[in-house]
């Protein structure tokens, strides 16, 4: 599951875990992104706060990892790309699952050689409260047929609320893990 993570939030780990559950999925692989150019504007934490947080999301679920893939990448990054490397270090197309959320899914023809992406993985995307699953629809046939929609327990909730909650001097208990909300506090992320 790739996502910018800024920060990361219970709405990314229930969209992961239903995707695994679902699918039978024996491995997730969280990838932040790296400095994504389309969100430069709005970036606030850097990418080692975010990797950081995401580690600290994940820490002690044996089936989950996370990779620097992306950060450690110094070019632009692409989905594309990544899925790549992944197959080049052993794993199966048929075993690559790339899970998303469907605001992400809906807009998967503006990525970088999207076309490539149906060849290299099948792609999950799981219910996402104010985006209607009719969406899917108007995606080309070719994507269409490596995707698989999972409902899941719909949880209203964005990176981008979590920040303004925080500039707003807001709780964000409940919303993210304890220890991303301590990591978030002790850093001093997202207060302006
Ligand atoms: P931002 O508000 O900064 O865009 P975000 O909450 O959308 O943050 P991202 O890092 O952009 O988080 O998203 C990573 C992935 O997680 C995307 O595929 C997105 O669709 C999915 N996702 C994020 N929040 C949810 C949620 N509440 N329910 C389901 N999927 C989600
Ligand atoms: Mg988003």
């Amino acid at each position: 599951m790739g996502g910018t993570f800024d920060p990361i939030h219970y709405g990314h780990l229930l969209a992961a875990e239903e995707a695994r559950i679902n699918l039978g999925i024996d491995r997730l692989i969280f990838v932040p992104t790296g400095d994504p150019p389309y969100k430069r504007a709005q970036k606030i934490a850097s990418a080692e706060d975010r990797y950081a947080m995401t580690l600290l999301a994940t820490a002690g679920v044996t089936e989950y990892s996370v990779s620097r893939i992306e950060i450690d990448r110094t070019e632009e990054t692409h989905t594309v790309d990544t899925l790549q490397e992944f197959i080049k270090s052993g794993i199966n197309p048929e075993d690559l699952y790339f899970i998303t959320g469907l605001d992400a899914m809906l807009s998967i023809t503006s990525w970088y050689e999207f076309e490539k992406i149906p060849e290299l993985c099948t792609l999950v995307t799981a219910r996402r409260p104010g985006y209607s699953v009719r969406g899917i629809e108007k995606l080309p046939d070719f994507i269409k047929d490596k995707l698989k929609y999972i409902e899941i327990p719909q949880f209203a909730i964005s990176s981008t609320e979590i920040r303004e909650r925080i500039r707003n001097k807001r709780g964000i208990r409940f919303l993210v893990p304890h220890l991303v909300e301590i990591y978030i506090e002790s850093n001093n992320l997202y207060l302006f």
